[in-house]
Parts: C-alpha cells; sequence; structure tokens
C-alpha cells in the first residue's frame, strides 16, 4: 500500500499524512447548528469525513475523532424563547433527527459526540487564558479577541483582510468593536435570554471558542486533522487558529481538510437561500438511504457535486448494480476450480482502489476501479470463464470497497423503518416474527452474536420488543 495525499488548506498543496502520534489519528469536525434538521449539503461534508475516518481505520490507524454539536446559538436561543422551552429541550429533537440521519447514512459516530452546552467550562477556562495574554478586550459586558496581536491571521484562508477597515460593517452586530475584524469570544446577555453565570461574567459563549476548546480538550494542543465545508475556512477556522494558537504557542492543526459545496441550479445548497432538501425530503420522495449516501460519497470531495435529479438516479443504479453482482457472486454456479487472470484482476482492483484513495480521497478514481472489476468479472461470468474459486478474492475486493462506501448491504428497508418512515403493510405476521426469533436463538447458539443482534435491532425497527423468559426462552410483545 501507498502512502496517504491529503491536500491540505494550511499550505495549499497535497501533502503526505503522517498523523503525530504513531499509529492514532486525532481528528476534529465541525459539527451541526441544532436548530433545525440538516439539509444534503450538510451531510455531502459529514459524509466525507465518513469516508476519510474509514480509509484511515482501513490502514490500521485508531480513530480520536471529536463532533461538537452547536447547541447554543441566536437562532436556538430565540426559536427556543419563541417555544417557551429550554434551548436543551429545543435542541435535543434536532441532536436526535441528527444521530439518526447519520445512522440512515451509515456514518459512523465519532468516539466524541459532545454538545456545546457541556463545554462551557473549557471555553471560559480558554478565554481566561487569552485574556491573560492580552489578546482580548472587553465591552459591554461581551468579550472580544483582538486580531491585530496575532500576526498569523488570515493564514489559512490567505484572504486579504485590508479591505476590511476598522469599524466597517462585516457582519450585523449589536457588539461595540474596536476593529471590524475582531471576534466576539463572550457576549453578554439580552434581556430575557438564555445566559450562563460565570468567572468572566454572564453571558454565553461565541461559536468560535466552542470548537477551538472542545478541539483541545478531547484531542490536546496540536490536532492532526480538522475538517469542515469550504465555507467555515473563513473566518472560523481562521478564528480557531488565531484563538488556540495564541492560547497554546503550539500548532493548532497540521491538516486542514476542507470539503467543497454542494451546489443545486448553481447555487450553495443552504437554509438561508431556501434551495435545500433534508435526508427525510428525500426518502419521503422515494430514494434509498444507501443513494443519498452513494450519490454524496461519489464525487471527491474537493469537487463541487452538482445535486440533480439525474445524478440521484443514476447512483440508485450504481448501488443496485453492485448490489446484483455481490449477489452473484454468492449464489451463482460456476465451474469448478480457478482462473488465474480473475484472480489476478481481483487484486489490480483493490490496488486501483487503494490508489484512488490515497490520492487525496479520490473516491470516483476509486469507483472507477471498481465498476471496471464489476463488468471484467460480468463478462466473465457470462461467457463461463470464471471459476468456483474465483468468487473469494472478487468478494474480497468488493468488501474492501464496502468498508469504505457501506452500502452493499440490503439495509435500507430497516433503515427507513428507524427513521419512521415504516408501512402498515410491512407489519410483520406472528409466524415471521417466531422465524426470526428462532433464527436469534441459533446464530445465538452458534455464537453469531453479531447476526444475533442485527435481527433483535430489526425485530425493534418494527416495533417488537424480545424479552428473555426464565426458563431460558424468549418472549417477544408489540410495543
Ligand atoms: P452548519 O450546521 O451550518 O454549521 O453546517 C454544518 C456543516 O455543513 C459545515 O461543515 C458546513 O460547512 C457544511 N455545509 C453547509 N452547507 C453546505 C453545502 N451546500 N455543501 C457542503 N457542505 C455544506
Ligand atoms: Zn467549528
Amino acid at each position: 500500500m501507498g502512502e496517504i495525499l491529503l491536500h491540505n488548506t494550511l499550505t495549499s498543496s497535497t501533502e503526505r499524512f503522517v498523523p503525530l502520534h504513531a499509529g492514532e489519528v486525532r481528528m476534529y469536525t465541525c459539527g451541526p447548528t441544532v436548530y433545525d434538521y440538516a439539509h444534503i449539503g450538510n451531510y455531502r461534508t459529514f459524509v466525507f469525513q465518513d469516508i476519510l475516518r474509514r480509509f484511515l481505520k482501513s490502514r490500521g490507524l485508531r480513530m480520536k475523532h471529536v463532533m461538537n454539536l452547536t447547541d447554543v446559538d441566536d437562532r436556538i436561543i430565540q426559536n427556543a424563547a419563541e417555544k417557551g422551552i429550554s434551548i436543551f429541550d429545543y435542541t435535543a429533537q434536532y441532536i436526535q433527527a441528527f444521530k439518526d440521519d447519520m445512522n440512515a447514512l451509515s456514518c459512523e459516530t465519532p468516539e466524541h459526540l459532545i454538545r456545546a452546552t457541556d463545554c462551557i467550562e473549557d471555553m471560559v477556562a480558554l478565554i481566561e487564558r487569552l485574556e491573560a495574554k492580552g489578546m482580548t478586550y472587553r465591552s459591554d459586558g461581551s468579550i472580544y479577541y483582538r486580531i491585530a496581536k496575532f500576526p498569523d491571521y488570515g493564514k489559512l484562508s490567505k484572504i486579504d483582510l485590508s479591505g476590511i477597515q476598522a469599524g466597517a460593517r462585516v457582519e450585523v452586530d449589536r457588539y461595540e468593536k474596536a476593529d471590524a475584524r475582531d471576534f466576539a469570544l463572550w457576549k453578554s446577555p439580552k434581556p430575557g435570554e438564555h445566559f450562563w453565570e460565570t468567572r468572566i461574567g454572564p453571558g454565553r459563549p461565541g461559536w468560535h471558542i466552542e470548537c477551538s476548546a472542545m478541539a483541545m480538550k478531547f484531542l490536546g494542543d496540536t490536532l492532526d486533522i480538522h475538517t469542515g465545508g469550504i465555507d467555515l475556512a473563513f473566518p472560523h477556522h481562521e478564528n480557531e487558529i488565531a484563538q488556540s494558537e495564541a492560547a497554546t504557542g503550539h500548532p493548532f492543526v497540521r491538516y486542514w481538510l476542507h470539503a467543497e459545496h454542494l451546489i443545486i441550479d448553481g447555487e450553495k445548497m443552504s437554509k438561508s437561500l431556501g434551495n435545500f432538501y433534508t435526508l427525510r425530503d428525500l426518502l419521503k420522495k422515494g430514494h434509498k438511504p444507501s443513494t443519498v449516501r452513494y450519490l454524496l460519497a461519489s464525487v471527491p470531495y474537493r469537487r463541487q457535486l452538482n445535486f440533480t435529479a439525474d445524478s440521484i438516479q443514476q447512483a440508485a443504479s450504481s448501488v443496485e448494480r453492485l448490489r446484483n453482482f455481490v449477489a452473484r457472486l454468492r449464489e451463482g454456479k460456476f465451474p469448478a476450480g480457478n482462473n488465474a487472470a480473475m484472480q489476478k484482476r481481483a487484486k489490480e482492483a483493490i490496488a486501483g482502489f487503494e490508489a484512488g484513495l490515497e490520492d487525496d480521497l479520490n473516491t470516483a478514481v476509486a469507483l472507477a476501479a471498481i465498476f471496471d472489476l464489476v463488468r471484467d468479472v460480468n463478462t466473465a461470468m457470462d461467457r463461463g470463464e470464471f471459476r468456483q474459486q474465483d468468487a473469494v478474492p472478487v468478494l474480497d475486493a468488493m468488501n474492501k470497497f464496502d468498508e469504505i462506501f457501506a452500502v452493499l448491504e440490503d439495509n435500507d428497508a430497516s433503515k427507513l423503518r428507524a427513521l419512521g418512515f415504516a408501512s402498515a403493510s410491512e407489519e410483520l405476521t406472528a409466524e415471521q416474527i417466531e422465524a426470526l426469533v428462532a433464527e436469534r436463538q441459533q446464530a445465538r447458539k452458534q455464537r453469531n452474536f453479531k447476526r444475533a443482534d442485527e435481527i433483535r435491532q430489526e425485530l425493534a425497527d418494527r416495533g417488537i420488543l424480545l424479552e428473555d423468559t426464565r426458563d431460558g426462552g424468549i418472549r417477544w410483545k408489540k410495543k
């Protein structure tokens, strides 16, 4: 296997990836702002980071990955106040929706998925460190970062700040700032607003300090990788660097990875433009979760992803083709023996797949290697040139592919049910339930706990709960 190359926004170049601590990757991803359902543009970025983590894991690296849940911001405070509920309760429903969506998209859960409001103390402590170093000033009970004191400001986005004059309004903001570029670390509360009473006064954290504090709390001063959508490079990530490096004196992030946008009708998909689909919108139209994952993963992350009706149809038929191919490999009857050419093709496909991903996660090249294999093997099968023993190496290649892409398992129906898309016609009969329970008992006897758990989950998704009885049997009941 070759080395892993990743494009680093900080250096504007593609670099060999070597983690700071041997065998372990410390990675941070800016998570969703949980004031509403996330849209598929957001999920483009989250699927990208999932492909990245799965690929790094497939290379034997251990992930230490943090994702924050931004559960305090202006919209959240306002929406919760309008509904007369706490921001905790308001965001709980969208945090659950995010987790459910991520599950449906087969995105692994980061090792630390944390609410920002559980780390207020860490943010306060970081602001105190910056205050002690003279990097801040106070105005009207809020605390600002003084960008003029951080000479490296702009090194990530290479943005020309000379046009942003002191006093100019770069954002609608009710706070008094010494310089338009300065940003709030801590915001004093408006009357009636949710706030925390802390050592640095009453208020709430700014968005940027949240990520610096949470990343360094779990991962230390220097992270290997930080990911996010390209729109976050400036000012959010630039501000994260300014805060973290001024506080610690160490480099904050070694590799900055940014995903390009998902666009629709030539424009960035976004809440504010109103041109968005949530995952559930697409599922309601009859698309499968695996189709959406495949579509989001198939375009290399540094290329814009143009979302069209045609692209989603193509993704559906690609997944279908791959699943049919695997079924044919598993169930087909082939002449005994092996065909050296097929064994070689399988090895080449794995090499091509790996080489694509090694090259800054070029998923398009990786996929092409797999589809070439599918085409060649199908042709060989049609011609009777494919032999029984060739199935194993080809299935190995497909498994390698699925370790990263995770679309081969035919689990869309259960994923849809888990999101509440079950239809009455899919209700199981008592006989079907008994049969699954029996299969599960059998699996347990054979110590196949993975299958046993799958069946329990499948039944749970359909509202069937299992209980152990005293005599070692199983009783089931509908929820
Ligand atoms: P937010 O919840 O707005 O903080 O966004 C969550 C993540 O989605 C961030 O990494 C954004 O950069 C990313 N994002 C937002 N819109 C898009 C889009 N249209 N395409 C790709 N990523 C996006
Ligand atoms: Zn962030």
